[in-house]
């Protein structure tokens, strides 16, 4: 073997859980370590989600308050957004889908990098289209998920567009159906409605955002409502036709138009985003070639082994623990560090070496025209945990959100839990909250008791001041 096919750390994905496990690893020693990525490095976060998403949002949020204060809303009247800038300043963040930045990011930490479809071939081995790599420590899989389409009748001939058409979008289609009520779902319905579409949301179920609180859901639906757009609840999407489908590319209107059938009705659209789950990219990374099951999510302890692999690691989206970039990353680290205090033969005493706060401590913002801001349980896993719960909720209504833009409207809400008088869970909805739950992880993981929080002063005037009507509202 040549010895260019050795490292002592292999990572199979580069994406940007993949990225840090592989630097946290090396960092700091003369270990080597690769990166097997076949697409972009960069991974979905870079071009197809996160960042592309986030910047298509963001012009609609900052148009939303400008049309709600007064001195700058005579300026912009009922104009639109500026379509095409929006799309080229999106491009500018995703590099029009090149990756060299992010490669020289990796080899200037020491990471190189190899092209090509990486699958284990055996303990501590993996074929990159027949070249084999040898790790002499570890190999972690952070091959992330791709998005699901439902075998509906009709749908994948409609070659509709998935979350990174919606993301990469060139050409805003006039009449747009959404299938899905999830996270991607409800923020493709915010931007594309920003961007001028028709949007309908064909849901499955009786809520938007089902694993958020109720509150929140309603809140998200009345606003999603209120920019144009129409949600069906209980929708079964029983059959799909579009003659005229083409694939034209990613993010631009596959073909002519297309005919859903929901519930008995025949909805006409020029595109269809599905938005229904994500499944993990397991099928294809020879997991069975070490007596694991293909196409699963990938099971791990806290440390991010795999059980009885002691080589083997799996973090980020492909483990199926908490499918967000920041969860994914610091997974990333928690792996790396395990990495490099084995090889150096250090025992993995202390906290940073367990992956502790995927265990109800998972902060979330949805970037909804309210947003969702939220992390640890909700109250029905509270109860559900047998958490004796108590609730404080209250409207956000303070000088910080009243200055923030007229008409704010917003909630908060605390889960405590009575035995200890801690934190287990918050919520947030309204314009600008999504800054608001860093306090509220810091609380929740702190395990903080509400007596001590009352001597958390927030600054005045700030949205931040809810805290204080939140620990109010339990004096009354
Ligand atoms: C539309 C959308 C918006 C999102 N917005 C947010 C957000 O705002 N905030 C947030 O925290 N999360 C967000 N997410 C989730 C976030 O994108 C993921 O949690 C994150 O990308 C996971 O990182 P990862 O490195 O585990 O996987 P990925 O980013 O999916 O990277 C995996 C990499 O592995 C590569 N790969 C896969 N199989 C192989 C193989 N066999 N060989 C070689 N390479 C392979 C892929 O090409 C990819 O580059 C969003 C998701 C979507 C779909």
């Amino acid at each position: 073997m040549d010895s260019s096919d050795e490292f002592d750390v292999i990572v199979i994905g580069g994406g940007p859980v993949g990225e840090n496990a592989a630097s946290y690893a090396i960092a700091g020693s003369d270990r080597t370590a690769v990166i097997v990525e076949h697409e972009l490095v960069g991974g979905e976060c870079s071009y197809w989600a996160c960042m592309p998403s986030k910047s298509l949002l963001r012009p609609g949020q900052v148009l939303d308050t400008a049309r709600n204060m007064p001195g700058v809303q005579e300026l912009v009247g009922d104009k639109p957004l500026d379509v095409e800038a929006v799309l080229a300043r999106r491009e500018s963040f995703t590099h029009a889908l090149d990756d060299s930045s992010q490669v020289k990011w990796a080899e200037s930490a020491g990471i190189s990098v190899v092209r090509g479809h990486g699958r284990i071939s055996g303990e501590k081995t993996v074929d990159v289209d027949g070249r084999t790599l040898t790790a002499r420590h570890a190999v972690v899989l952070a091959t992330g998920t791709t998005a699901s389409v439902p075998n509906t009748p009709g749908l994948r001939d409609a070659l509709p567009w998935i979350s990174r058409d919606a993301t990469n979008l060139h050409e805003v289609p006039r009449r747009v159906a959404i299938i899905g009520g999830g996270v991607v779902a409800c923020e493709s319905a915010t931007w594309l409605l920003s961007l001028g579409a028709e949007v309908t949301m064909i849901v499955r179920g009786s809520a938007l955002l089902a694993n958020a609180e109720p509150f929140a859901s309603e809140l998200v639906a009345t606003a999603l409502r209120d920019r144009g757009a129409t949600i069906l609840f209980h929708a079964d999407l029983q059959s799909v036709s579009r003659p005229g489908a083409q694939d034209t590319g990613i993010g631009k209107i596959h073909g002519g138009a297309a005919h859903l059938t929901v519930g008995g009705e025949t909805i006409t659209v020029d595109e269809i985003v599905v938005a229904a789950g994500r499944k993990p990219a397991s099928s294809d990374v020879g997991l069975s070639a070490v007596g694991l099951e293909d196409g699963k999510f990938v099971e791990t302890d806290d440390h991010l082994q795999v059980p009885g692999l002691d080589w083997l690691y799996a973090t980020g989206d492909v483990n199926g623990r908490a499918q967000l970039t920041h969860m994914g990353k610091y997974q990333a680290r928690v792996t790396g560090d395990v990495i490099a205090a084995r090889a150096d033969g250090r025992p993995l005493s202390g906290k940073r070496f367990s992956a502790t706060a995927d265990h109800r401590q998972v902060p979330q913002v949805v970037f909804t025209p309210l947003e969702v801001a939220s992390v640890g349980q909700t109250e029905k896993q509270a109860r559900d945990a047998g958490v004796d719960v108590e609730i404080l909720g209250v409207d956000i209504a303070v000088a910080g959100s009243s200055l923030q833009q007229d008409d704010y409207s917003g909630h908060a809400q605390l889960i405590v839990d009575k035995g200890t008088d801690t934190l287990v869970g918050a919520s947030f909805v309204g314009p600008g909250v999504a800054e608001l739950v860093h306090a509220a992880t810091v609380a929740v993981v702190g395990k903080v008791t509400l007596d001590d929080l009352w001597h958390a002063v927030p600054s005045y005037p700030t949205v931040s001041e809810v805290w204080l009507r939140l620990l109010e509202s339990r004096r009354e």
